[in-house]
């Protein structure tokens, strides 16, 4: 059994099925792509795993506990964390304080900007920070401006500040969309080496199939809110299936 087991799920958007019967399951300390067309629904599946959205119909379960019915806030806490599709971070802010508030923030979610300015007071919120944004290899731009931060310093960040909760299921959602190159196969490095280095269970969507096959050891694919297909990447390489919905072939 997976660590997530998605059974059946489906999701209507008034007339438009998002999902239908959807199965997924994701084996723990893997790295598992969901790859598929745009408007595939892989957005909306992510969402019904932290929350933001409820199914119709289905079950999610995170390692045996149904996530369903719960706050994302919650979901969050059971060990599930999740980067967006365009980085969340406080431009204004300092890399340094935007790293302590996923640490500052309190335990139903919720965060008072102004815990910022009592900081002399959380020596030890700064020393975590601090460490954390030194494995995450940021440490000499604690006191840029995050604004200034290149695409991929950016979702370093974000990603950097989802570690912070020690989360066991991460989810990205097209982390590399918008990059250039370089700043790509950086992201794909981070990724590697947060998988090398922790017990963590990745689920990534994503586009770009340079990233893919560069991380995945398991792809779904889905068209029209179904799964396709879901196996190795060598397997999906060569399936006419995938060739012809996802490649345009
Ligand atoms: P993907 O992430 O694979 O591109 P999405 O999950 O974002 O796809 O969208 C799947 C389908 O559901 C699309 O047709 C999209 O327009 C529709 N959709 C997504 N979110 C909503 C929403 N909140 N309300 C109505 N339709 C939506
Ligand atoms: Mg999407």
């Amino acid at each position: 059994m997976g660590i997530l087991e998605v059974k059946n799920v489906s999701k209507n958007f008034g007339g438009l099925k998002a999902l239908s019967d959807v199965n997924l399951s994701v084996r723990e300390n893997t790295v598992h792509a969901i790859i598929g067309p745009n408007g595939a629904g892989k957005s909306t599946l992510l969402n019904c795993l932290v929350g933001k959205l409820i199914p119709d119909t289905g079950s999610v379960m995170f390692d045996g506990q149904s996530v369903l019915g719960r706050h994302p806030y919650e979901i969050n806490q059971m060990g599930i964390s999740r980067v967006f599709q365009t980085p969340e971070i406080f431009g204004d802010l300092t890399v340094l304080e935007n790293m302590m508030i996923p640490i500052l923030a309190k335990r139903d979610g919720t965060f008072e900007l102004n815990a910022l300015t009592s900081i002399g007071s959380q020596k030890d919120v700064i020393e975590r920070a601090e460490h954390m944004l030194e494995e995450m290899s940021m440490a000499d731009k604690r006191h840029f401006h995050s604004g200034s931060l290149s695409r991929g310093d950016k979702r370093r960040l974000e990603i950097a500040m989802c570690l912070s909760q020690e989360p066991r299921l991460l989810l990205l959602d097209e982390p590399t969309a918008g990059m250039a190159r370089a700043d790509t196969n950086n992201t794909i490095d981070l990724l590697k080496q947060i998988k090398e280095e922790r017990d963590i269970t990745i689920a990534i969507i994503e586009h770009d199939m340079h990233v893919v096959f560069s991380l995945a050891e398991r792809i779904t694919v889905l068209a029209q809110g179904t799964p396709l297909v879901e196996d190795t990447p060598e397997n999906i390489k060569g399936h006419p299936k995938v060739r012809e919905a996802y490649l345009g072939e």
